[in-house]
């Protein structure tokens, strides 16, 4: 028998300072720039987070981290040192990079600071166990930028998460993200078909509303219980008849002028202050 090799010491953790990535064709700079494509995003898992705000935010939250850049210039920012150290603790790749890099990451003129590839995260409606709150679906939403202010809102009135149901917009899409302000990693999004969503309404007895312009009912005249489901329609069309069919009432919000509808997460808005007004103290 040949003597077991001696084991190599592991590596002293280096003091050297990091190295500025100033290549634009650096492999890892075009993995993240890949992740602003839907089908980068679908095969890698992964979506970016700009800015230290939501960067800290999905940290804060225990979002998984895959990679961290960071200009160099910003290095010595006590939140950067912090995201830095949590970033590395969690076995992310962490950079510094050139302003130029940036951009080229960010695809703009004025890119932040502080990028970040995170894993993607949406849960199972079967995996919402005993579902309480307000929870908001929507059907087949198709602007990132209402799906990103729904999921502000969302969280700013505490509801208690959102189902997107059918062919939606990618929440992980980077105008999605930030228009969600970081309230991306703090609301639960849980995707569905229609079928499933009908199973694990009726499963817990959730009473559905949907929203409709030609709900018989004012908006302001249920009496919103505490656990509900609100069910939004997509901007083009409403709700088609087969989502109609699985509500148990469905509502409008009065119009006056001439405009045919409210945009999608205006409507959201007026919704969630009426249903959430006890709990909101108003
Ligand atoms: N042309 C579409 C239609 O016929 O429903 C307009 C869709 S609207 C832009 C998007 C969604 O916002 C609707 O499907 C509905 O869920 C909600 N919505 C907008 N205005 C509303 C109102 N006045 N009453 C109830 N829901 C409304």
């Amino acid at each position: 028998d040949r003597p077991a090799a001696p084991r190599a010491a592991a590596p002293a953790p280096s003091t050297a300072p990091a190295r500025e990535v100033t290549s634009l064709t650096n492999p890892v700079v075009k993995d993240l720039r890949a992740l602003h494509l839907k089908k980068e995003r679908e095969a890698s898992g992964l979506f970016l987070a700009e800015g230290l705000k939501l960067v800290t935010d999905a940290l804060d939250e225990g979002w998984p981290i895959r990679t961290l850049v960071h200009a160099t210039r910003v290095k010595d920012q006590p939140l950067v040192v912090r995201a830095v150290a949590a970033a590395k603790a969690r076995g992310a790749l962490v950079l510094e990079v050139s302003d130029e890099v940036l951009v080229k990451i960010c695809r703009r003129d004025n890119p932040q600071m502080v990028v970040a590839a995170f894993v993607q995260k949406i849960a199972r409606l079967a995996d919402l166990a005993a579902p309480s709150g307000v929870w908001v679906a929507l059907e087949g939403v198709k602007d990132p930028g209402n799906l990103g202010t729904i999921i502000r809102t969302v969280d700013s009135v505490g509801a208690a998460g959102v189902i997107l149901i059918g062919d939606t917009t990618d929440p992980f899409a980077l105008e999605a993200v930030r228009a969600t302000m970081g309230s991306l990693f703090h609301v639960p999004i849980a995707a569905a078909t229609l079928e499933e969503f009908s199973a694990w309404t009726a499963a817990h007895r959730l009473p559905v509303w949907g929203t409709h312009l030609k709900g018989a009912v004012d908006y302001r005249s249920v009496a919103w219980p505490e656990t509900c489901v609100v069910l939004m329609g997509n901007e083009q069309s409403g709700l088609p008849e087969a989502y109609v069919a699985v509500c148990d009432g469905l509502v409008k919000i009065p119009m006056a002028g001439k405009a045919d509808s409210l945009n999608l997460a205006v409507a959201t808005a007026v919704m969630l202050y009426e249903v959430r007004r006890r709990a909101l103290g108003v």
